[in-house]
């Protein structure tokens, strides 16, 4: 089965746009003040007030009998490795989590060679294809890029990987 390696957030939950949100209404600014907002940051709040992005658990679920799926996050501290380890246990049991720490690059933790990433960060996606990946660009208003843009996971079902490989 073809591998396939989703990010998490900006892709399956919509913790980017709520922790953005979250850093305007605390008028932050400088980057070290962004880091240390996420470093504090209650975890288990934001994935539950950050919610799904589009019903993508149950799509991820129709999915699994078209890929062999893994989730594929960065994370900046242990609180948020742990939250997303929790939450996807309880909704995705079959679904290996795999963590990142945000000083590395996915594409040298996993070798990516002809498997699938799908990912809203554009430098994750040019990495993951140096290395002989196919990158997938995830974009909730479907702005097209370089790479094969999908705004929907379902989409995935309907593209001929056999034919970019
Ligand atoms: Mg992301």
């Amino acid at each position: 089965m073809q591998k396939l390696y989703l990010d998490c957030d900006g892709v399956i939950l919509d913790t980017i746009n709520n922790s953005y949100r979250m850093i305007k209404e605390k008028g932050i600014t400088t980057s070290d003040e962004i880091n240390e907002f996420y470093q504090n940051l209650n975890w288990n709040d934001l994935i539950r007030d950050s919610g799904e992005i589009d019903n993508s658990i149950a799509k991820i679920k129709k999915l699994e009998s078209y890929f062999d799926i893994s989730i594929l996050t960065h994370v900046i501290s242990g609180k948020e490795a742990s939250a997303k380890i929790k939450y996807f246990k309880k909704v995705l049991p079959n679904i290996e989590v795999i963590i990142v720490p945000k000083r590395i690059e996915k594409a040298d933790l996993i070798n990516p060679y002809s498997s699938i990433l799908v990912d809203d960060f554009v430098p994750n996606l040019e990495k993951w294809e140096e290395k002989g990946g196919i990158s997938i660009k995830f974009s909730d208003t479907g702005k097209p890029c370089k790479y094969i843009t999908i705004s929907d996971l379902l989409e995935l079902k309907e593209i001929d990987f056999k034919n970019i490989v």
